[in-house]
């Protein structure tokens, strides 16, 4: 950890230690995230979550049976946000709250569209409003999924204008917000998500909040989601990452939901943090702004993601691919009624870069083989056993 004295911004001044109120600690963006500042800064966090699994090894005693170096800059408080009267004390007593919470898997999106709406939106309400009444600054996470389908999806599927970036790059300040009809329920996270950016933008136009909004990229990396049937429910489907972790690791093709025709831009969790560490000690050129964070040298249609990790997970594994990798489902088999997707997603970088010099550094290959040599340590003879465990009558 480096000494508060010997470190400072972007703009050449003194970083004073910070308390952190994080909620949504416990998921995969708040686990790195704790971990970045415990190993890096000299900041306390109130790490708020219903779960800590992912932090576990922040908050307890060591193996060796030490005291975890970070037990005095680290308290976990278990708090449902939805219902619980310490939540406003804590963000008073913090200098900077982050919001993390959300339910985020897209296969919630149209099967539980109420859930969905009310976590996104209702329960970040009274964070936003006792971040306001106490003039404590705010980073809050929304996503890229608020830009929605891009313009050029409109055009035929021939059409040269597709190819300008004019009708697909996103843009903070200047690219709209694009849903599908009401009932295609998917967009219920993408709208919630949206309302509450203009919320906290009301909040900072109208009465000052100092905040912070970042919507991520498709950030992938060790722990995200779970594993169905390891850490996670047998019927449970998580994003991309798991799903095709999930499949490799127990020898089924991988399943392309409407031949995976979807593009997307994944960024490596650990570059993607880097970011957010540059937000969280530089407020005067952080604040104010909507920062996409991703990469847009990443781009994959979701086939050539599937064929690219069967080729990785091969290679770290040691077991040969099968000979047919991919299968297509169709979404509503998949994901059932009410799904749509997002055509493609490229992020701009100007403003994030203008303003945190930030680039992402980590290829798409190299980024999945760190990531699947974690999966196959981690997940690999668990998966073994439970195959091997006759299915319980
Ligand atoms: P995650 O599901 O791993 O983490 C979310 C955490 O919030 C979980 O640990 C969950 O237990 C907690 N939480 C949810 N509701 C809560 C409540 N009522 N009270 C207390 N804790 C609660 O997801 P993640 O990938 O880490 O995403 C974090 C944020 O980033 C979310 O807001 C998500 O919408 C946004 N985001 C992430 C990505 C990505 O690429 N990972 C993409 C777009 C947006
Ligand atoms: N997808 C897929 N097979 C799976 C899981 C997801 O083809 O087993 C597709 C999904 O339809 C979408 C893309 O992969 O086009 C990314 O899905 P993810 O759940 O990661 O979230 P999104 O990027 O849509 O928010």
């Amino acid at each position: 950890m480096a000494s508060s004295t010997s470190r400072i911004n972007l703009d050449g001044n003194p970083i004073n230690p910070l308390t952190i109120c994080m909620i949504g600690a416990g998921g995969f963006i708040g686990s790195h995230l704790c971990e970045k500042i415990m190993a890096e800064t000299n900041h306390k966090i109130f790490a708020i979550d219903v779960y800590n699994d992912k932090i576990k090894h922040l908050l307890e005693p060591q193996q060796n049976g030490a005291t975890s170096q970070f037990v005095d800059r680290i308290q976990f408080y278990r708090i449902n946000i939805k219902h619980d009267s310490r939540l406003e004390n804590l963000i008073k007593m913090a200098d900077l709250t982050i919001n993390l919470a959300a339910i985020c898997t897209p296969a919630d999106y149209n099967t539980r569209p109420l859930d969905t709406i009310y976590s996104n939106f209702i329960d970040a309400l009274p964070v936003v409003k006792y971040c306001s009444e106490n003039n404590k600054r705010l980073i809050h996470f929304s996503t890229c999924e608020v830009y929605g389908k891009t313009i050029g999806s409109f055009l035929p599927k021939d059409h040269p204008l597709r190819l300008d970036p004019e009708f697909y790059l996103l843009k903070e300040d200047s690219s709209p917000c694009i849903f599908g009809s009401i009932e295609k329920q998917r967009w219920s996270y993408a709208c919630a998500k949206q309302l509450i950016e203009r919320l906290i933008y009301a909040e900072g136009a109208e009465n000052g909040l100092e905040f912070t909004i970042v919507r991520p990229f498709n950030w992938i990396g060790p722990r995200m989601d779970f594993i169905p049937g390891i850490d996670g429910p047998s019927e449970g489907v998580p994003r991309v990452l798991a799903c095709f972790s999930n499949n490799l690791l127990r020898g089924e093709p991988l399943k392309l939901v409407d031949g995976g025709q979807s593009q997307r831009t994944f960024v490596y969790i650990k570059d993607a943090i880097e970011a957010v560490h540059l937000m969280i000690e530089n407020p005067g050129r952080a604040n104010g702004h909507i920062f996409n964070v991703g990469n847009p040298n990443n781009e994959v249609t979701v086939k050539q993601l599937a064929e690219m990790m069967t080729e990785v997970y091969s290679k770290v594994s040691g077991e040969p691919a099968l000979d047919v990798p991919t299968i297509d489902v169709s979404s509503k088999e998949f994901y059932g009624e009410g799904y749509d997707d997002s055509d493609k997603r490229i992020p701009d970088m100007t403003i994030i870069n203008r303003q945190l010099g930030w680039n992402p550094k980590t290829s798409l290959w190299d980024l999945l083989e760190s990531t699947l040599t974690y999966q196959h340590k981690t997940y690999a003879e668990a998966i073994k056993q439970a195959i091997a465990k006759p299915a319980a009558s």
